[in-house]
């Protein structure tokens, strides 16, 4: 039985108040919940005040991004050390926004994943299709590369001690959410790739999240699906009531 993470990923929204005002709404809405893993990405700079909110809670902090160096001259960088330090558990790697926008490589993804197991954070590694890639039949292609130069580059220990989160970037912010079944054939396939490249058994443990325009009436749906073992929460997360109805979906 996979536990199911369910992960909010702020990207660049909250200041520091926003984030103290977050936390007292949500904090009580999900003290109850026993059912899954609970996880929040708030920008660098809110960390601390987030690791601090979520003292003595269920929830879990997580870095948006990591450097792949452990320190040095990195203008504009943090280390997985630092995130642990500051107190995060995760952190997510490889976001379709830093693979488009600041053109991380998998191989990027694969030296980020080794630096954030390194210092004990779970990496919360992303891939996804664009809808070019799918409407011209490359979705398979494009996972298996991604899986392959990313996750797969890692040894079956490192692998044991990831989440993935299959994130097809023509759903993200766009409203347009994969169809359940659509997402349980990609996190099929990536089963598949795991079992492969490393073995039935870590592919049958390894948690694969679903992100792309999760919201409350759809998480539902999306987690009936066997195949779907959390979600990955970006504009949904950013509202304390929307995101606490997501981690309670049962
Ligand atoms: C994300 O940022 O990872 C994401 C899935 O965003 P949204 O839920 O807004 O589509």
């Amino acid at each position: 039985m996979r536990r199911p993470v369910i992960a909010g990923n702020w990207k660049m929204y909250k200041t520091l108040a926003d984030t103290r005002a977050f936390f007292s709404a949500f904090t009580p809405l999900v003290a109850t919940a026993k059912h899954c893993d609970i996880v929040i990405a708030p920008p660098f700079t809110a960390v601390p005040t987030a690791v601090e909110a979520a003292k003595n809670s269920n929830i879990a902090i997580a870095g948006q991004n990591v450097s792949w160096s452990k320190e040095g001259a990195f203008t504009g960088e943090v280390s997985a050390p630092m995130l642990a330090e500051a107190g995060c558990r995760y952190v997510i790697i490889g976001h379709s926004e830093r693979r488009q926008l600041f053109r991380e490589t998998d191989d990027n993804v694969a030296k980020k994943s080794l630096m954030a197991l390194e210092s004990a954070l779970i990496p919360i590694v992303c891939l996804g299709e664009t809808g070019e890639d799918r409407d011209a039949g490359l979705t398979e292609e494009v996972l298996r590369r991604q899986f392959n130069g990313g996750p797969g580059a890692l040894t079956h220990e490192e692998f044991s001690r990831i989440l993935i989160a299959y994130e097809p970037v023509w759903a993200i912010g766009t409203g347009r959410t994969a169809t359940p079944e659509i997402a349980a054939e990609a996190h099929r396939f990536l089963r598949r790739c795991a079992g492969e490249k490393f073995s039935v058994r870590h592919a049958s443990a390894l948690r694969i999240l679903y992100g792309g325009s999760v919201k409350p009436d759809n998480i539902k749906g999306l987690m009936a699906q066997e195949e779907l073992d959390g979600a990955l929460v970006g504009g949904a997360s950013l509202d304390a009531k929307s995101f606490a109805a997501i981690v309670n979906f049962t």
